[in-house]
């Protein structure tokens, strides 16, 4: 990463504009994905709303159906009462010319009102019972009670055996009273098991009470027995006998104290009992051959719906979940079903987001359906669809960003090399500035003949050769360097010296060395020490080398050049102890036109190409230049080559 001030340095302009173009890019994006989101909720919400309204039209019409199909029923129970056990949704209520059914039995623990009154003949008893209390003539009262208990009619036979029971029982023949109530229990049993007419007797009601249902209590209490209360209790829990609510709970009540146990009465059954007796007057009274209605008992809905014909009428008291069941929406849909006064009958409902309502008017139901949704939208699949949306535009928005991140980095990269390049044209126009000025000066004074001796004279020639000498190798240096770069550059190799080879290096900075008081000294092993190179370039990258040297290091007295060989590799190393050189820029000055920081503070001019050119050459020789540096200690280039035989 570029740091942030080489961001703001120029071309300030050109980053600003990528800069602002990828902002706006940016932001676009960002926006359009964000549209795109609210567009993708519309959208979403719309199918939501949508799933609910057909919802609302499957649940109208499958509850529809259902009330129908209730109502068929209904009216075919009207004429064929519903088998055994049946219909499981609920009681049926079967009035018929004053007497009413109920099915199954179980559900309806007591009557509303005692649909039937037969009379009980009470006046067949009136001498008995005059002998009986009056007359305290207990054996003649039984006596004129077996008599009736022959009777024909089973009303006064069952109210003679219960009289007589009574009568036996409080002269302590307990178990001739036992037999007598066992006679009345087993004729109710039988008779009610085969239909036989001596059911009569069961019901035949004494003292307003079934006959059957009394001598089942007074032989459970006879008894002791806890199996005779039990059966008492299932005949009760069975609603096997016409009572009252009160004659119900009186039995109930007893049932419970002769069993030892005493519980409630079973929960449905309760329930279904009251419904019936709290509406039973709206039910008696219901004119209209057909109909249905709500009703709120203890907070809680029931539904009632009643078809008759004349003479008979079929009522079945439901809960409305067993007609409602269709509301329940698949998923999270919610469905409910509220009355006229907006109370939920069946069903739940969300109390935010959008319904899809269904009214009584609509639909021909007597309900409101309300589809709601339990979430506003699809979450999971929603969410999903904006985890993909936005990953795409992250990552549209990362290539955006990486992009111009790169083109920034490449303007800068190319604007580096323009600037590298434009620094080495100056360089080099400089370098060749000064060789080319003394040359036109010295040959000026040579042909105008203004050169006061001879000795001046030979001077000037020498400087001219010199300088020329320069000129000519600044020039090939740079040719050699341009057919390096293209790869053009032929090496002619041979067997060399290295003490040789530094030792004509050295020589030729022998003068400038000395003139500015400074030396250099060389070291190293004189013999087998051969190297397999190019003469030629050798020299130009050791020239390179020990230039670079005296340039940078002006205050060192000494520069040392050492060679030797390490490992099998021959070394020749220049250390100076100059400025040293950053650890930030020790590879950078290898590349070419890279000039360091130790060039700028010695205002030395230069081309940037030298160490470029001896790492160029030493490569091509097999090996390698290492830098050892540190700021303010000096610095050892070391070429390191292979020793022995190499071919190209
Ligand atoms: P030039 O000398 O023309 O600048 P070079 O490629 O020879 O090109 O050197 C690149 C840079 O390396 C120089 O500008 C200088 O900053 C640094 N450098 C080279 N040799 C030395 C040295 N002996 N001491 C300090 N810095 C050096």
């Amino acid at each position: 990463m570029m740091p942030l001030r080489e961001w703001l340095k120029p071309p300030r302009t050109l980053l600003a504009i990528l800069f602002l173009v990828t902002l706006v890019s940016v932001s676009a994006l960002g926006w359009l994905g964000w549209k795109l989101l609210d567009q993708e909720r519309a959208v979403e919400a719309q199918r939501a709303h949508e799933r609910l309204e057909q919802a609302a039209d499957r649940a109208a019409a499958l509850v529809r159906g259902a009330l129908a199909e209730t109502g068929e029923r209904l009216g075919t129970w009207l004429i064929v009462p519903p088998q055994k056990g049946k219909p499981d949704e609920g009681l049926l209520l079967l009035v018929a010319d004053g007497s009413l059914s109920a099915l199954p039995r179980r559900r309806l623990l007591y009557h509303p009102a005692m649909p039937f009154a037969p009379d009980d003949p009470a006046n067949a008893f009136a001498d008995a019972e005059v002998l009986e209390f009056q007359q305290a003539l207990p054996a003649l009262a039984i006596e004129a009670y077996r008599r009736l208990a022959d009777s024909k009619n089973a009303a006064i036979r069952a109210g003679a055996m219960i009289r007589l029971a009574r009568v036996l029982r409080k002269a302590n023949r307990t178990e001739e009273a036992r037999a007598a109530y066992l006679r009345v229990a087993s004729e109710a049993r039988t008779s009610l098991a085969t239909g036989a007419a001596g059911g009569e007797v069961a019901t035949a009601p004494v003292g307003g009470v079934p006959a059957g249902l009394i001598a089942q209590h007074a032989l459970s209490e006879l008894s002791g027995l806890s199996t005779d209360a039990e059966a008492l209790k299932k005949d009760l829990t069975e609603g096997r006998w016409p009572l009252t609510k009160g004659q119900f709970e009186y039995y109930w009540s007893e049932a419970g104290r002769l069993t030892g146990m005493a519980t409630p009465p079973p929960a449905d059954a309760a329930a279904f009992s009251n419904v019936v007796a709290q509406s039973w007057k709206q039910i008696s009274q219901e004119e209209s051959p057909r109909g249905q209605n709500t009703v709120w008992i203890a907070d809680h809905p029931w539904f009632l719906i009643w078809r008759s014909v004349p003479g008979r009428k079929a009522v079945l008291v439901t809960r409305p979940e067993s007609l409602l069941g269709a509301i329940h929406g698949t998923g999270d849909v919610l469905g409910a079903a509220l009355d006229g006064e907006g109370r939920v009958v069946a069903g739940g409902r969300s109390q935010t987001g959008y319904a899809a309502v269904r009214t009584p008017a609509e639909t021909h139901l007597p309900w409101t359906l309300y589809m709601t949704s339990a979430q506003s939208v699809n979450e999971a699949g929603m969410l999903s669809r904006q985890r993909f949306l936005l990953l795409a535009v992250a990552l549209m928005v990362s290539f955006l960003i990486a992009g111009a991140y790169f083109i920034a980095r490449a303007i800068r990269g190319d604007l580096a090399v323009a600037r590298m390049q434009s620094d080495f044209v100056s360089a080099v126009s400089h370098e060749f500035r000064s060789p080319l000025t003394s040359i036109r000066q010295l040959s000026e004074l040579l042909a105008f003949d203004r050169v006061p001796n001879e000795s001046r004279r030979q001077v000037y020639y020498d400087t001219l050769l010199r300088e020329s000498t320069r000129l000519q190798r600044l020039v090939e240096g740079l040719l050699n360097f341009g057919r390096m770069e293209a790869g053009v550059r032929r090496y002619r190799f041979e067997q060399l010296d290295t003490a040789a080879l530094v030792a004509r290096v050295a020589a030729e900075f022998e003068p400038q060395a000395t003139a500015s008081g400074r030396r250099i000294q060389m070291d190293g092993c004189e013999e087998h020490c051969t190297i397999h190179a190019d003469p030629e370039a050798m020299s130009v990258a050791l020239r390179n080398l020990v230039d670079n040297a005296l340039k940078y290091a002006p205050d060192c007295p000494t520069i040392e050049v050492q060679w030797g060989v390490e490992r099998s590799r021959v070394s020749i190393s220049v250390r100076d102890h100059g400025p040293g050189i950053p650890a930030s820029e020790k590879r950078a000055i290898f590349r070419k036109f890279v000039r360091g920081s130790a060039a700028e503070a010695a205002n030395v001019k230069g081309s940037g190409v030298g160490l470029a050119m001896v790492q160029h050459i030493v490569a091509a020789h097999g090996g390698g230049v290492t830098l050892a540096s540190e700021p303010g200690a000096g610095s050892v280039f070391t070429i390191l080559l292979p020793l022995g035989a190499r071919q190209t």
